[in-house]
């Protein structure tokens, strides 16, 4: 099949359909933390769909974390049936947006359009990407009404913060059961001409070492929590990072880096509390009885959780043993599976070819080294037959002055359209 240059013209017809569309998504400033505006966010989706003919369900995630009544988290599902029966086909794109920091030289959520680009936090991370597949869905529905199957376009709260008052919460309430919904796209800002199949796993903990109080004049008649901390990084530098660096992965981790096991130490800290930096006073003389630190260890497919967290408290374990008075404590803050599509899973090889069909050109496979939504449709839905597709430069997110490229946004969308003529013009198949 090549590209249908009807459905092409359709799309890129809309160009300031899609332009408008994705300024005014980035004009709601849904920031995250706290979570503002989730609700005027899938009110404007709702009278948008509502419009071009789905059935909405607005759906606020009552007692997940962050969620209150100042704060509510609201999510949006909408679905639009076809005259026949066959596959579900489900857009899932998050609507918060993290923090503006600093370095901005545009309004932030004014969305301004420079240059084909449209300028705004959240434009690329993800508003972009549910702009180009509202678009699609809109598209193909023109075009052939009569089509099989459904199409769901859902808007959900909280990704950037770890997804539970969004398709978390969603998936727990069935709908992502594979009996409901068949293929899902989400579009994360992974390039227009790649699928990506999943994410590496995450474990995340607290450690902290122990000591005894003294005056630091005689740190001898104490017992200092620091050193301890510093012999346990000493036995991540000697085993536990060649280790680590010595695993490789068959996922297809961009960037090349991520292709292994990875830790991040994200933060440190032993002793007496640190001043506020306008503080004046000297600090007392103490050995610190307490050190902690917080890591942030990336893992694969390949790699079990359960040897994750006792590669950790072996090492830790072996200290015990040969340190005299060690003694630690790891608190488990979170953890988050590895998700790996097939690449001949129905979407994945349907978005591929589709990627051909319209770039002239093979689509490349890749994962991603952080996590996103993929985790809570795969373990808590069960539903394995979920890639991540978008346009946008991933690199752009969370970054000041992020952009979204209009062109790029179009081509996206004709994919996705014909991804839904390749899986709905025809009775189910899967
Ligand atoms: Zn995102």
């Amino acid at each position: 099949m090549r590209a249908d240059e009807t459905l092409l013209d359709a799309v890129f017809a809309k160009r300031d359909d899609i332009i408008q569309l994705t300024q005014e998504l980035i004009q709601i400033p849904t920031l995250n933390p706290p979570g503002e505006n989730y609700r005027a966010i899938c009110d404007y989706l709702d009278q948008r769909l509502t419009k071009s003919g789905f059935t909405t369900q607005l759906i606020r995630a009552e007692g997940t974390p962050g969620d209150s009544d100042r704060y509510p988290r609201w999510n949006i599902i909408a679905r639009r049936e076809g005259a026949h029966a066959g596959d579900c086909v489900h857009f899932n794109a998050h609507t918060d947006v993290v923090a503006v920091g600093s370095g901005w030289t545009v309004d932030p959520f004014a969305g301004d359009l420079i240059d084909g680009k449209i300028y705004g936090r959240g434009a690329c991370d993800m508003k972009g990407g549910l702009a180009s597949a509202i678009i699609a869905a809109e598209t193909f529905i023109q075009l052939h009404p009569a089509f099989h199957g459904a199409i769901e376009i859902s808007g959900t709260a909280d990704e950037e913060s770890g997804g539970y008052g969004g398709v978390a919460y969603l998936a727990e309430q069935g709908f992502f059961d594979p009996t409901r919904v068949q293929h899902v796209i989400i579009p994360e800002p992974l390039n227009k001409d790649r699928v990506c199949l999943g994410h590496r796993g995450g474990w995340w903990a607290e450690i902290e070492t122990y000591g005894e109080i003294a005056h630091g004049a005689m740190p001898f008649l104490g017992d200092c929590a620091v050193r301890h901390m510093g012999a346990v990084l000493e036995k991540f530098e000697s085993d536990l990072f060649p280790a680590m660096a010595a695993r490789r992965t068959d996922m297809p981790v961009v960037p090349e880096g991520a292709r292994q096991s990875t830790m991040n130490i994200n933060a440190i800290h032993g002793g007496q509390p640190e001043q506020d930096d306008d503080y004046t006073g000297l600090p007392a003389h103490c050995v610190p009885d307490s050190c902690r630190i917080t890591i942030d260890r990336r893992f694969l497919v390949e790699e079990p959780l359960e040897q994750v967290r006792t590669e950790v408290t072996e090492l830790l374990d072996t200290l015990t043993q040969t340190r005299p008075n060690f003694t630690y404590d790891l608190r488990e803050i979170n953890s988050v599976l590895p998700s790996m599509t097939a690449r001949d899973a129905p979407i994945a090889a349907t978005v591929a070819a589709q990627i051909e069909n319209v770039m002239g050109r093979e689509a490349a496979f890749v994962a991603s080294p952080g996590t996103y939504d993929q985790k809570h449709i795969d373990r808590i839905g069960r539903l394995k037959n979920c890639i991540a597709y978008g346009p946008g430069i991933l690199d752009l997110a969370h970054k000041p002055d992020e952009y979204i490229g209009v062109d790029d946004m179009l081509e996206s969308a004709v994919v996705m359209a014909q991804s839904l003529a390749a899986l709905l013009l025809t009775p189910k198949n899967t």
